[in-house]
Parts: structure tokens; sequence; C-alpha cells
């Protein structure tokens, strides 16, 4: 599975617009379609043709974009509703729909795309942002107007540079990062009234996290 980054700073030395945004963004093509991921105003969904999945039953199949049903961080492949969400169905490659361009222009726009993320994003071991952004605000700007910049737990700190992330700052468990994140929804909801959705999945059982994450609160 082709890494994201490398794909579309790939096009761009080709020529190919309109890819550019995603340089620099981790992952996998595979990841990216599941999550419809995004960035500076673009997401995955506004490039994709058609993609083709191999289900369960081991049949290949190729689907128009809209099968995807995609939104916000969200397809039928990552769906948190388990009537909506199709279990067992692996992306298998994607067409792309991009326009002819300079390459030596594309490369500048994917290299200010990369500052643009060193300059912004912390460089400390995280799993990017962590909660999706509400509508008509920011998940970060909420989390910095609580005060809770630099919060930590164990290993876990709320980025000081960016209040969306969760960074290791050392021997972070994943016990760690779960307290933060409930602590973060806590005060955003008491504050705010707002419920902080995760954009990160849960995976396995974090029953005794939980109880942890209760007990630190
Ligand atoms: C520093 C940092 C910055 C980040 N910045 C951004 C950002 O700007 N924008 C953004 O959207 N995300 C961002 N992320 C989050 C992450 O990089 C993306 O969501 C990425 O698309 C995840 O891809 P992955 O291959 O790692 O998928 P994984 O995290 O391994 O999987 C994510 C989901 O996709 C499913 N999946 C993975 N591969 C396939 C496949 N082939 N077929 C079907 N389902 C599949 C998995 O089952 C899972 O449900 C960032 C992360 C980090 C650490």
């Amino acid at each position: 599975q082709r890494m994201l980054s490398n794909v579309a700073r790939w096009c761009c030395e080709q020529g190919w617009a309109g890819f550019d945004w995603a340089v620099g963004l981790p992952g996998t093509i595979g990841g990216a379609v599941a999550n419809n991921a995004g960035a500076h105003g673009w997401e995955m969904i506004d490039n994709i043709e058609t993609v083709t999945v191999v289900g369960p039953d081991g049949a290949e199949r190729t689907h128009d974009r809209d099968w995807l049903q995609a939104r916000y961080r969200h397809t039928i492949l990552r769906s948190p509703d388990p009537a909506e969400r199709l279990p067992g169905t692996i992306v298998v490659s994607v067409s792309l729909r991009l326009g002819r361009g300079d390459a030596a222009a594309l490369l500048a726009l994917a290299d200010e795309h990369a500052d643009w993320r060193k300059e912004h994003q912390p460089r400390k071991p995280c799993a990017g942002s962590i909660f999706k952004n509400p509508p008509g605000t920011w998940a970060g700007l909420l989390i910095e107007e609580a005060g809770l910049k630099g919060f930590r737990v164990g290993g876990a700190q709320i980025s000081p540079q960016h209040a969306n992330f969760i960074v290791n700052v050392g021997g972070a468990t994943a016990a760690d990062v779960l307290a933060v994140i409930r602590h973060a929804q806590g005060v955003v909801r008491e504050g705010r009234g707002i419920e902080l959705e995760t954009e990160v999945e849960f995976v396995g059982d974090w029953t005794n996290a939980e109880r942890g994450a209760r007990n630190a609160e």
C-alpha cells in the first residue's frame, strides 16, 4: 500500500495538479480513502473518481465516488455506526481525478504545505488531530480557550503548540492518552456545552483505561 504523501509528491513531480494538499499527511492511500483525510481545505473525496475494494467474500469491485458516502473524516469504510459500516472491506486501488499543471510550481506548493506542518504541528510523537472540529469552530481553539494547553496525565500532554494534539512527552501509555481525552471532553462540555467527538479510533478493549480515566477526573 503506497504512502499518501509520496504519491502526492510524485503527482506534483509529474505535473499532475490538485493533489499537492496531501504532501506531508501521514498514512497510506487506503487509510486516507477510508478516513476521507484532508488538509488545507481539500479532502480525499475531492480527488476520487473510482475506488476498488475487496470485500469479505474475496470479490473485487469498483465503485464510483458516491458509494463511499464521504463527509468530514467519514466514509462507510470507517463509520462508527455498525448499521452503516462495511466490515472487512479493503481498498486496494483508487483512481484520482487530477488536472495538469507546472511541476515546479506544484512542487513549490508541496514544500509550502510541508513547511506549514513543521511550523504548526508538534514534532513529538502523536496520533494527529485527536478531535473532529465541531461545526463552525475548531476543537483546538475550544481546548486552548479552556486553558488546557500543557495539561498532562503521565506522559501524555496536550501540546502547548497545538491544543488538538496529544503528544508523548515520555513513557505515555494509551490509558494516559485516554485520560487526557476524557478530561478535555469534560471541561469543554461543561464550559461550552459542546461535545468533542474523537477523530482517532479506539481499537481493542478499553474497559480498564476508561475506569482509570474516570478515577483521574
Ligand atoms: C502528525 C500527524 C498529522 C496528521 N494530519 C492529518 C491531517 O492533516 N488530516 C487528516 O485527515 N489526518 C491527519 N492525520 C491522521 C492520519 O494520518 C490520517 O487520518 C490517515 O489518513 C490515516 O491513514 P493510515 O494509513 O495511517 O490509516 P490507519 O490509521 O491505519 O486506519 C484508519 C482507518 O482506515 C481504515 N483503513 C486503513 N487502510 C484501509 C484500506 N486499505 N481499506 C479500508 N480501510 C482502511 C482502518 O481500518 C481504520 O478504520 C495526522 C496524523 C498524524 C500522526
